[in-house]
């Protein structure tokens, strides 16, 4: 089981005049207090030893088994977060060249790279053969036909899998469902044997392996068993026309708790998956990027005023939309308590950012016993957070904090108004 790296504990010294404080969250040995005091908010806060935790529960569960587990480094894809991973001899997923060159200044291993997604271009597909790439998962006919392009003017063997749509419902928000046959993602699994008889005939290609990735935050197992179904069909359809397949990827998606879903743990989900692949010699593959680093990291924001309106009591925080997108993007719920808990009464808020949208919030109708300047946390913040950030309203990036024990690093810088117009140019005076 994950075990929860954020901790209540007494206040110590606690001196305040107006109110009496109980306690307050750690991530670690580390108080949440300290971080927004060193670093200021809003801030994101990881903690090393819940990834590395969720990365090992992969692995530990597949033990014996020949296997690859591939961080999708799209869900967190800061220099730290992938060298603590690295570290372990993770694998990565990446789906753009510039997350190829993360993973190697963050000590990743290319060989040990996975590049997915629906519009490789030239230039991505020349770097990730000249690196040495694992694999290209592959997501068209016409995208099959570049990469063995590209690999016969450099003559450098591309290996590929194809990505399969499987046409199974993922039961999820519609934005992170994949393997819907009307979703963008991966070939039809029933054009699928066609293609890989294609792809046999082409010079510079090299057949490795079979992938799908049907989408994110799967809180049930059996859309994932639907799809191994359909895919070690395929595998046997392969196998009669003399196409043997060396890797299955069975791509990300397993669902974490941020309020309160029942997802499976890593360990029950993989203990199916390995039994419905019985004895077959595949080396199993994993994308999973939610499971190793959501529950890893929180935002930090601090409470800026309290707006009482006929209708709402809003808590107008430090933190918006433009730094944690999810609960707009996606009405994704993520917890918010405040760092230190007080006796006082609780009311109801919209808790929402000073960004000029609607859509501005982090939380809605949320019981907090709060005041201005207090400090929050938002759950749950460490996946699909920080890398999903933009400048909208010319709002500076915040910074990025990893926690180990009782020590906290800074690694990433709060961006400047200097990063905010780098780059930009007036017109010239004519
Ligand atoms: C986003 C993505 C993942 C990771 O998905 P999670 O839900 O974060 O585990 C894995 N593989 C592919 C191809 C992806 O696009």
């Amino acid at each position: 089981m994950t075990y929860d790296a954020l901790s209540r504990r007494p206040t110590s010294g606690s001196s305040a005049a107006t109110h009496e404080s109980e306690d307050e969250l750690y991530l670690e040995d580390v108080a949440l207090q300290d971080i927004a005091t060193r670093f200021g908010t809003p801030c994101y806060v990881y903690s090393r030893a819940v990834i590395e935790q969720n990365f090992l529960a992969y692995r530990d569960a597949l033990a014996d088994h020949p296997h690859l587990v591939c961080y999708a480094v799209k869900a967190n894809s800061n220099l730290a977060v992938l060298n603590v991973l690295a570290r372990l001899g993770a694998g990565f997923d990446i789906v753009s060249v510039g997350e190829l060159e993360r993973v190697l200044l963050a000590g990743g291993d290319a060989s040990r790279v996975v590049f997915s997604g629906v519009g490789k271009q030239r230039y991505e597909i020349e770097r990730c053969l000249q690196a040495g790439i694992h694999c290209f998962n592959v997501e068209s006919d016409t995208e099959l036909a570049l990469i063995q392009q590209v690999a016969s003017d450099l003559d450098r063997p591309a290996n590929i899998s194809l990505r399969v749509n499987p046409d199974v419902d993922a039961n999820t928000h519609p934005y992170i469902s994949t393997g819907l046959k009307e979703n963008k993602f991966g070939v039809p699994i029933d054009t699928a044997l066609d293609l890989y008889q294609r792809a046999a005939q082409m010079s510079h290609l090299r057949i490795v392996g079979v992938d799908c990735h049907i989408g994110s935050q799967l809180t049930d197992t059996s859309p994932f068993l639907d799809a191994l179904a359909r895919v070690l069909a395929l595998v046997d359809e392969l196998a009669a026309v003399g196409i043997n397949i060396e890797h299955l990827d069975l791509g990300g998606g397993l669902g974490v708790i941020y309020d309160k879903e029942t997802p499976p743990t890593v360990a029950q989900y993989i203990s199916q998956v390995r039994e419905q692949l019985g004895d077959r010699k595949l080396t199993l593959m994993f994308e999973p990027g939610r499971s190793i680093v959501a529950n890893a990291g929180v935002f930090l924001t601090r409470v800026e005023l309290i707006k009482e309106t006929p209708d709402k009591n809003f808590a107008i925080v430090d933190g918006a939309m433009n730094d944690l997108i999810r609960p707009a993007l996606y009405q994704a719920y993520q917890g918010i308590e405040p760092v230190i808990s007080k006796n006082t009464p609780a009311a109801t808020y919209d808790v929402v950012g000073p960004v000029c949208e609607t859509g501005d919030f982090l939380g809605k109708d949320r019981e907090l016993a709060i005041a201005a300047g207090d400090l929050l946390v938002v759950r749950s913040s460490g996946a699909y957070g920080f890398v999903m950030s933009s400048n909208y309203n010319s709002r500076p990036r915040p910074p990025e904090v990893m926690v180990d024990s009782s020590d906290a690093w800074l690694v990433r810088a709060r961006e400047s108004f200097a990063d905010l117009v780098r780059g930009e140019t007036l017109l010239p005076q004519l």
